[in-house]
């Protein structure tokens, strides 16, 4: 087990009080990147309702005697209907039990955070939000991809690749999104990436505009597939990238040649000047 102190009283955090859920994000992997309010939350829970991907050494945290409760899927059957997921939280507070939600990432980043936050409000269960380190930001980064730098990007879009019916929503511009973001980060993507690609290409988006794949961002298993538009769906399965994975596209995963830090602990010889820019810059 790890050892985890308790969470320093000099901060005066909330106290989580029984009938309440917390509707708390874990982050993208590394138990490291939770919230001192998220592990404040573990050590005082009677319930953890939790989802797929969140690690055991997370849950190492909660409280001994805490019941632990699976909320994801498992085994290739089917997860457990939201209303399910919901109305197990709302029976847990009513059972006067200091109920903690966990949730990848951040709760309200794709996650349906709000959809269940929505029924504790239809069910007048109080309720607290913690939100957590994205996948697509947090992910990126330990990939050493930042989400927005002065020389590429003004502007960066999150995308989810996927629906509720489990097809490419039919509500995105992708043409829109090729002319006017200036990196785009995709959620559950890697089914959809050959058709998500290709509308990109058609709205304008070079073929060879750079592309990253993140898989298991942030954990021990975290791979990285550099590309570009065109091949990015092909190389994804030539090498074998699987799900949960963050896509980045545009001019940020250039900066990787310089900021992938992790990989310098492993002797990758990093570049100051990933984007080539500083020979043309006159310094002042
Ligand atoms: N609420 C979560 C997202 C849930 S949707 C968040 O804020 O991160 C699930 C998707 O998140 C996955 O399909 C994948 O695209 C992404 N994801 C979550 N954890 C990830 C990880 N460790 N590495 C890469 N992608 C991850």
């Amino acid at each position: 087990m790890t050892d985890v102190p308790e969470t320093p009283s000099v901060l005066d955090l909330p106290a989580f009080e029984p009938g309440w859920v917390w509707l708390v994000g874990a982050g993208p992997g590394d138990p490291g990147l939770i919230t001192l309010l998220a592990h404040h939350g573990l050590k005082k829970a009677d319930a953890v309702v939790y989802d797929a991907l969140v690690d055991d050494r997370i849950l190492a945290m909660a409280r001994a005697g805490a019941e632990l409760i699976y909320a994801g899927k498992r085994g290739g059957k089917p997860s457990p209907k939201q209303p399910d997921i919901s109305n197990r939280l709302i029976q847990l507070a009513r059972q006067g039990k200091r109920v903690l939600r966990l949730k990848g990432g951040d709760p309200f980043v794709f996650g349906r955070g709000g959809e269940e936050a929505l029924a504790l409000v239809a069910a007048e269960v109080p309720f607290r939000i913690v939100p957590g380190i994205t996948a697509g930001i947090g992910g990126l980064a330990y990939a050493g991809v930042p989400t927005t730098h002065r020389d590429t990007n003004h502007t960066v879009t999150f995308v989810t690749g996927h629906a509720a019916g489990g097809d490419v929503p039919d509500t995105i511009d992708w043409a829109a999104l090729a002319r006017g973001s200036g990196a785009i980060v995709l959620y559950m993507a890697l089914k959809h990436l050959d058709h998500i690609a290709g509308e990109l290409m058609i709205g304008g988006l070079a073929a060879d505009t750079p592309v990253a794949v993140v898989s298991n961002a942030s954990t021990t298993h975290q791979r990285v597939l550099e590309t570009r538009l065109a091949d990015a769906a092909d190389d994804v399965v030539a090498h074998g990238i699987e799900a949960p994975a963050i896509v980045a596209i545009g001019e940020i995963v250039r900066l990787r040649d310089g900021l992938d830090w992790l990989g310098a602990l492993d002797g990758r010889v990093l570049k100051p000047d990933p984007l080539g820019l500083r020979a043309d810059r006159r310094v002042g």
